[in-house]
C-alpha cells in the first residue's frame, strides 16, 4: 500500500528499459550500462567518446537480467489489479529487441524462461488462494490481435471469422470487447493452453507470419472479478500488450495493401505514443478515440490506473538510430 501511495504521488506511468543481449559479439556495442540507478549511456558509434548521451528511467535491466528478475520488479504493480486497479503493461521497441521475449518468453515456449504474462497469471492465482477466506476471485482472459486497425479474436474457434467491435467502457468498467471469447482460467496449465491456442491462431491466415507479427499488436486482457466477505465488489483489468515494432516503415518501399498497412501501423502506434505523451504531460484532453488500440486500452491508461512501459533496445551499433529513437520517447514519458 505504501507502494501504491508513492505511485499516486509520482504519477502513474513508469518506464523500465531492457537491453537485449548481443547476438554477435564481433559487432560494436553502443550501450554502456553500469547498473542499479536506472541510468544508461549510449555512445554514438561515429563520434565515440564525444557522442555520449545519458538516459534515466525507473529501472534498467541489462542483458543478463533474468525473466524472474524482471518479473519481481513488476509484481507489485501487477498485484494491484487484485485490489481493483486497472493496470496496463506494454512492450515497446523495434522488431528483434525482445518485446515478445519479455511478455511471453522465447519462441517455442521453453518453460524455463516464461515471460511476464505467464508469471503474472500464476502470481494472481497464488494471491487469490492466499486471500480465499476474505475474497472470492474469478479470473477470465481475452486475447486479441490488432492488425490494420482490425481486431481479431485469438481465442475463437475460427479466429478469422469476424472482426470485433470495441465499445467504450470507461464509465462502468464493462468489457471493451463484449464479443471476444472470454475464457475462465483457474490454473497455470489453463493459461499455457490458451496462450498456445492464441499463438496458433495468430499464425492462421497470414502468409508472412514474421512480417505480420512484427506489425500487429497483441493484447492479452486479464479480467478480475472479486467479492469480499462484506459484499464489496471489484472489477478490474490487466492488459499485457506486445506492440508492433516501432521501426519506421519506409513508405517508398511499399505500395497497395502494403502501404495501407504501413499507414495503419503508424496510426495505432503513434496514437498510443500521443496518449502516453498527453498523460505524462497531464494534458486535459487525452486522444483515446483515434485508434483501435488506445480505445481498447482506454480504461487502463490514465485516471487511477497504472501504466508500465518496457522500452526494449538492441545493443548493437547497427541499431543505433532506432535505439536512440526508442530511448528518447521513453525518456520523454518517464
Ligand atoms: P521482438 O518481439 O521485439 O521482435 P523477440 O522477443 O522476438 O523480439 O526477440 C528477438 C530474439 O532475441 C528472440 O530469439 C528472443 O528469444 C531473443 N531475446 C530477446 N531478448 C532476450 C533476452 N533478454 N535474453 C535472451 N534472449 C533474448
Ligand atoms: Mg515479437
Amino acid at each position: 500500500h505504501l507502494y501504491n501511495l508513492v505511485q499516486d504521488l509520482k504519477g502513474n506511468i513508469r518506464v523500465y528499459c531492457r537491453i537485449r543481449p548481443a547476438f554477435n559479439h564481433e559487432v560494436q556495442n553502443v550501450i554502456d550500462f553500469t547498473g542499479e540507478d536506472g541510468s544508461l549511456i549510449v555512445v554514438d558509434p561515429k563520434l565515440q567518446k564525444d557522442g555520449k548521451k545519458m538516459f534515466q528511467f525507473n529501472h534498467v535491466f541489462g542483458p543478463t537480467a533474468t525473466q524472474d528478475e524482471v518479473f519481481s520488479d513488476t509484481r507489485q504493480l501487477i498485484r494491484s489489479v487484485m485490489d481493483g486497479y486497472n493496470v496496463c503493461i506494454f512492450a515497446y521497441g523495434q522488431t528483434g529487441s525482445g518485446k515478445t521475449y519479455t511478455m511471453s518468453g522465447p519462441p517455442g515456449g521453453s518453460t524455463k524462461e516464461l515471460g511476464i504474462s505467464y508469471l503474472a497469471l500464476n502470481d494472481l492465482f497464488e494471491l487469490s488462494s492466499q486471500r480465499k477466506d476474505i475474497t472470492k476471485y474469478e479470473i477470465q482472459v481475452q486475447m486479441v490481435e490488432i492488425y490494420n486497425e482490425q481486431v481479431r479474436d485469438l481465442l475463437a474457434e475460427d479466429s478469422c471469422a469476424k472482426k470485433l467491435e470495441i465499445r467504450s467502457c470507461v464509465s462502468d468498467n464493462s468489457l471493451a470487447l463484449p464479443d471476444a471469447t472470454l475464457c475462465p482460467v483457474k490454473s497455470p496449465a489453463d493459461v499455457i493452453n490458451l496462450m498456445k491456442l492464441g499463438e496458433v491462431n495468430r499464425a492462421v491466415g497470414s502468409t508472412a507470419l514474421n512480417i505480420r507479427s512484427s506489425r500487429s499488436h497483441s493484447v492479452l486482457s486479464v479480467h478480475v472479478h472479486g467479492e469480499d466477505t462484506s459484499g464489496s465488489i471489484i472489477n478490474s483489468c490487466l492488459h499485457l500488450v506486445d506492440l508492433a515494432g516501432s521501426e519506421r516503415v519506409d513508405k517508398s518501399e511499399v505500395t497497395g495493401d502494403g502501404l495501407r498497412e504501413a499507414q495503419h501501423i503508424n496510426k495505432s502506434l503513434s496514437c498510443l505514443v500521443d496518449v502516453i505523451t498527453a498523460l505524462a504531460q497531464k494534458n486535459s484532453h487525452i486522444p483515446y478515440r483515434n485508434s483501435k488500440l488506445t480505445l481498447l486500452l482506454q480504461n487502463s491508461l490514465g485516471g487511477n490506473s497504472k501504466t508500465l512501459m518496457f522500452a526494449h533496445v538492441n545493443p548493437e551499433d547497427n541499431s543505433f538510430a532506432e535505439t536512440m529513437s526508442t530511448l528518447k520517447f521513453a525518456q520523454r514519458v518517464s
